[in-house]
């Protein structure tokens, strides 16, 4: 199997502000692994809250990986390959994404059947209102017209602002997504304001590390919470139920296609709303989720939405709803004449 990849920054359409930083572009890797005339494509979003970062998976590329001879199931290549990323789970997720990516156009399937979907549609995607200047809200809201619902980015000092000026321009669904940016006392407060405000849900309100605080919020808030930086792997799911009324579940943070079908299995047993979310990303990392989605409750996958040099044309949306591409294994395509990319 021969690996290639390649570094390709995105650029937003919009700076992108959460409550803990901007950014005007991001790193993306493309890896890619091909045998037998198949391209198998992956791509790594990497993350500098869980420490990763694109030099660090690309320093690691370039010190090569060890591959199977002979293809192994998905499974087995996992097991075999993705202890080699030195726990990078961005790095993970592109060989799982690539890999799966080529199996499955070996097999004949789409991606999706692999996980035994017949479903062509997901939920309906929510589109992000970043932070940035606020005189943009009236335009940024105008470009969210294609899609039902908001997802709006808080933790700032002025949230009330942000929200009142949306409400100025739209009554559609908002959910807001506070990103660690709030302390319990300010989370009680807007959990009861942005009830009355048709917002759905709150995403990560509190830090991490405050779980205890979370678990008591839960029980004041009216409406409900999902974890996103408290839930990354399986694992967080069990130590997390109890604070939290669903799970924001992102490739990018679970390191494989796998073990994202584990975490939606786990969150369905423990009775946890799930959301499919991403990173800023291309089309191979949303359409790889897009495969998932109609296994969940809520989608935010508008990540290459976000973008204007998206180089690839995979998972479409229609009537706001996410729906996955017809062709084997992920049904992407390349949409640019770029140097180095497949
Ligand atoms: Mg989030």
């Amino acid at each position: 199997m021969e690996l290639s990849f390649t570094q390709y920054n995105v650029r937003c359409t919009h700076p992108f502000g959460i409550s803990r930083n901007t950014h005007e572009t991001y790193p993306e890797i493309f890896v890619y692994l091909e045998q037998d005339g198949i391209i198998g494509r992956g791509e790594a979003s990497p993350s500098d809250r869980y420490g990763e970062s694109a030099d660090l998976i690309m320093s690691k590329l370039e010190k090569g990986i060890k591959f199977p001879v002979d293809p192994l199931s998905p499974e087995k290549f996992e097991a075999n390959v993705l202890p080699q990323c030195n726990g990078i789970k961005a790095m993970e997720m592109a060989f799982s994404m690539a890999y799966l990516d080529w199996w499955t156009q070996k097999e004949g399937m789409a991606m999706k059947n692999f996980f035994g979907i017949d479903d062509k549609k997901g939920p309906q995607t929510s589109f992000t209102i970043a932070i940035g200047n606020i005189n943009l809200i009236p335009q940024k809201v105008k470009e969210t017209e294609p899609y039902n619902i908001l997802k709006v980015k808080l933790g700032t000092d002025h949230d009330y602002e942000i929200i009142n000026a949306i409400r100025a321009e739209t009554d559609k669904v908002i959910r807001v997504d506070a990103n660690e940016g709030w302390n319990l006392e300010t989370a009680v407060e807007m959990c009861k304001w942005l009830a009355d405000q048709n917002v759905e849900y709150v995403e990560q309100p509190l830090l991490a590390e405050n779980i205890a605080e979370t678990a008591e919020l839960k029980k004041r808030s009216p409406i409900p919470l999902f974890a996103d930086e408290n839930c990354i792997i399986p694992d967080n799911i069990p130590e997390i139920a109890h604070a939290f009324d669903g799970i924001n579940i992102k490739l990018m943070k679970c390191g494989s296609m796998l073990k994202a079908k584990e975490m939606i299995e786990m969150a369905r047993e423990l009775d946890l709303s799930i959301m499919l979310g991403c990173m800023i990303e291309s089309s191979i990392g949303i359409t790889a989720a897009a495969h998932l989605s109609p296994l969940v409750d809520h989608a935010d996958l508008d990540g290459h939405l976000l973008i204007d040099n998206d180089p690839y044309i995979g998972v479409r949306i229609e009537d706001g709803r996410v729906v996955i591409p017809d062709g084997l294994g992920l049904g992407i395509e390349l949409d640019s004449d770029q140097p180095g990319l497949k």
